[in-house]
């Protein structure tokens, strides 16, 4: 049976798609009840807490002000209210993991937003004014506007690694659950994600060797400042070639980095000579060894026993299994793994919109954060809700 009586479908319950769903519901206050979310995981951010209790992370990189609410100072004033406090890392306040998922908690009873069904999308359909989307269960959806919120791309892993099960992700690590005492572990990379991996293995006692494929790189949240206001995003906004937009993020973006809390934790732990630090060592391959793996870093050899990939994600449209099924039919140019939307995040004209990271080339290099996510929830409620102005815009003149 086809459902008929949603207005709007959320394919996505991660903050990308939270975000989207507060601006809609800030913009018409009635929609909320018009609206399906769907997410495998049956619940919003289940898999963003889960991922900050595998991997131990106490607080945010981004500033207190970067959330999925439209008013950038609520989370600030939720945490005094309730008393959770917030943490000064390196002259930034930033949320505390708990106090940002007791906000995000209020946030859905106070705009009494939807459940999520637990199920994924697999398909879609667009006529004219209507799109018809397929669940895994077999339910039909039809409705006037989908919004794609389905995450940050797929896992990096470099050519030259061998698939093994002791090969992993960051995605698939849980520190809660490590490898027994004397595990020869490799962590992978240089962002904070390879910071947060090292930080928990070695404080369990775990021998541990850092591979970098250049030098540290320090900055204090994932991209710099300058692009999340009017100082790159004006320019990058009145670029018109999709090209120069496309090399813009890829230098943005670079390699990983850390904040200077995270790197003065890893300097230490070198100089303690808990940890190995391997410089300008990219690693070249990685097959089973004699007893464990063998790895080459740039012009060394090892063996250890786990490798951990912090190597981050790669945006990848074609990579995404409702995307794909959508460029099948309504095909738009792609810009190294990235779609040319529309300024509304609209896919081609149609009544589909994208929001995280693969609206960068409208958006910028901090579409997939959680900056991004909220001026990308803008424009869509803007797209949704003719008159929409959320407050925000009126000090940036950007969303
Ligand atoms: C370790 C880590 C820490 C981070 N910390 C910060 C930070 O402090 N500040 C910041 O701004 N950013 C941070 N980020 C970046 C970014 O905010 C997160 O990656 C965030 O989770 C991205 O949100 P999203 O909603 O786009 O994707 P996701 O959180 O991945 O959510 C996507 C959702 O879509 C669902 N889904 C996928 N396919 C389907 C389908 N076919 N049907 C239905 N549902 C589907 C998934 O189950 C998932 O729940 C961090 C990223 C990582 C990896």
């Amino acid at each position: 049976m086809i459902r008929t009586d949603v207005e709007v479908v959320v394919v996505g319950a991660g903050p990308a798609g939270l975000a989207t769903t507060v601006a809609l519901a800030t913009a018409d206050p009635g929609i909320a009840q018009r609206m399906t979310v769907v997410d495998p995981s049956g619940g919003w951010l289940i898999d963003w807490h889960d991922r900050m209790a595998r991997q131990g992370i106490r607080h945010l990189r981004s500033p207190i002000t970067h959330h999925p609410h439209p008013d950038p100072l609520s989370l600030q004033r939720h945490c005094a209210r309730v008393g959770l406090p917030h943490v000064m890392r390196d002259g930034r306040r930033l949320p505390t993991t708990a106090g940002f998922e007791h906000f995000v908690a209020s946030v859905i009873a106070k705009h009494d937003l939807p459940g999520v069904v637990p199920a994924a999308a697999v398909d879609v359909a667009v006529s004219r004014d209507r799109v018809t989307v397929h669940l895994a269960d077999g339910a039909v959806i039809a409705c006037r506007r989908l919004i794609v919120a389905t995450g940050i791309g797929r896992p990096r892993i470099p050519p030259g690694v061998s698939d093994d099960p002791r090969i992993r992700h960051a995605e698939a690590i849980d520190l809660r659950d490590l490898p027994p005492a004397g595990t020869r572990l490799l962590v992978v990379g240089g962002g904070l994600s390879a910071a947060h991996l090292v930080l928990g293995a070695a404080s369990a006692g775990l021998p541990v060797t850092l591979a970098l494929r250049g030098r540290f790189q320090v900055r204090h949240f994932d991209v710099d400042p300058g692009w999340m206001g009017p100082k790159y995003l004006r320019g990058f906004a009145a670029e018109p070639d999709r090209t120069r937009r496309r090399w813009a993020i890829a230098e943005a973006r670079g390699g990983g980095t850390m904040p200077p809390w995270a790197r003065q934790a890893i300097a230490d732990l070198e100089r303690e000579g808990a940890i190995d630090v391997l410089r300008n060592s990219p690693l070249v391959a990685a097959d089973v060894g004699e007893q464990g793996l063998r790895v080459r870093l740039g012009a060394v050899e090892r063996e250890v026993d786990e490798i951990w990939m912090a190597t981050g994600f790669a945006q990848d449209v074609c990579a995404n299994p409702l995307l794909a099924r959508l460029s099948g039919r309504h095909t738009i140019p792609v810009h190294a793994g990235i779609p040319d939307l529309d300024d509304d995040l609209a896919w081609g004209g149609t009544p589909v919109h994208v929001v995280g990271s693969l609206a960068a080339l409208v958006l910028g290099p901090t579409a997939g954060n959680l900056h991004g996510q909220r001026r990308g929830a803008h424009r869509v409620a803007k797209a949704v809700v003719p008159g929409f102005a959320p407050a925000e815009e009126v000090a940036h003149h950007l969303l």
